[in-house]
């Protein structure tokens, strides 16, 4: 169920997007809350574009205490806290909102990084297909850590200015999405929404190679079937999905969040 931001009913937490009616986050937060007995309330809130600063105020003036945020109000998001973590500035996304004092954080890049985490992926080399927010965001992450990366987009234009900001060289910016060398390949894209396949030169994949598709659905998408196909790992972007929503319940709330019950409630 999703409610239009005048129509917020009673609650302390909820997500806020445009269209937001496939979200799974009310279903795993409330998990979170009744495996530890919290009486919290999580909703879904249907903001339109270029309203997110009248949301976000109603929001805080009725009483909720944190928001996340997903597409495509996350650079809003930003630009109406006060209190900006260093990260999301970086990023230049916020997904997580502390209405009482205007604060926000980006947990999708740290939330990415702890999905990682148990994999021995060898050489920290990554192909990052996509331009977007994620793409940005999980480039930083990636980084961070040490990765070289390699990125491919739809709109070549727009990869070579994702490259110039994050001091990335042209060189690194593929005209093909060819996989060699690459430990990680990174599915970013929205392709999988509408079942597109992306032009991936899945014969140049390294065998022991992760592919990891940012989204999620009941059936492998067509990036992560092609892989399996090609023998190599997958993983899709459930438990992206639950380790930053993880970290968003922890920084609202200054408690371990109960991991495996919000993964259980939207598998
Ligand atoms: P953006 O709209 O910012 O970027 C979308 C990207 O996808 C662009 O690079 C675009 O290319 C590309 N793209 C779209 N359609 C196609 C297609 N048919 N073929 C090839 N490329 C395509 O989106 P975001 O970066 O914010 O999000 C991307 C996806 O990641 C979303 O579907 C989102 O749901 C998912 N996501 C999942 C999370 C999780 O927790 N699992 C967290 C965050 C995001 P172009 O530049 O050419 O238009």
């Amino acid at each position: 169920m999703t409610f239009p931001w005048r129509e917020a009913p009673e609650a302390e937490f909820a997500v806020i997007g445009h269209p937001v009616n496939h979200t799974k986050s009310p279903r795993m937060h409330s998990a979170a809350y009744y495996a530890l007995g919290l009486p919290y309330r999580y909703v879904a809130i249907d903001v339109p574009v270029g309203e997110v600063d009248v949301a976000l105020e109603h929001l805080r003036s009725v009483g909720y205490r944190g928001v996340n945020v997903t597409v495509p109000h996350k650079e809003d998001a930003l630009a109406w806290s006060v209190d900006v973590e260093p990260l999301a500035a970086r990023v230049r996304a916020a997904n997580t909102i502390r209405l009482a004092d205007r604060a926000c954080i980006n947990t999708d890049a740290p939330g990415f990084l702890d999905t990682l985490e148990g994999f021995d992926l060898g050489p920290k080399r990554a192909l990052l297909l996509g331009a977007g927010g994620s793409a940005r965001a999980l480039a930083v992450a990636l980084s961070g850590t040490g990765y070289e990366l390699t990125l491919y987009n739809r709109t070549f234009d727009k990869a070579i200015q994702l490259a110039k900001e994050l001091d990335l060289s042209e060189e690194s910016v593929l005209r093909s999405a060819d996989p060699q060398g690459a430990s990680l390949i990174l599915n970013t894209t929205s392709a999988s929404l509408n079942g597109a396949q992306l032009p991936i030169l899945w014969e140049r994949a390294e065998p022991g190679a992760l592919a990891y598709d940012l989204m999620y659905a009941k059936e492998p998408t067509p990036f992560l079937a092609c892989a399996s196909e090609h023998g190599l790992q997958t993983m899709d972007g459930l438990k992206m999905l639950v380790a930053q929503g993880a970290r968003s319940f922890e920084w609202w709330l200054g408690t371990a969040a109960p991991r495996e019950a919000m993964l259980e409630a939207i598998r």
